[in-house]
């Protein structure tokens, strides 16, 4: 027979927080390649590193998606990737909700 571990749970907790992050980080690849193509990057200034980008309501509507946090992607793949959002980068995004327009960029 198998010793008992002390803390059986601790290991089934830590696979389950991992298997989750992959599952999101998947999820959120997915959606910003669907939004801006692949490698996915910023609508307004091409910027493409994925630790930057961001998903923005184009109509500033966000308000009622806030509360879905991280499983916004989930939605919106179960939704079959409605209409009405963009990538972005921090700061182009920043600007946007700052000033309701984007940034212009002389490239
Ligand atoms: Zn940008």
């Amino acid at each position: 027979m198998a010793p008992k571990r002390k803390y059986p749970f601790i290991k089934k907790e830590m696979k389950t927080s991992a298997y989750l992050c992959k599952v999101r980080e998947s999820r959120r690849r997915m959606v910003l390649e669907h939004y801006s193509g692949s490698p996915p990057k910023c609508q307004n200034c091409g910027n493409t590193t994925y630790e930057m980008l961001e998903l923005d309501h184009k109509n500033n509507d966000g308000k009622k998606d806030r509360k879905l946090g991280a499983d916004i992607y989930q939605s919106i793949i179960k939704n079959s990737f409605p209409e009405g959002f963009q990538v972005l980068c921090a700061n182009c995004h920043r600007y946007k909700t700052k000033t309701e327009n984007l940034p212009i960029y002389s490239l």
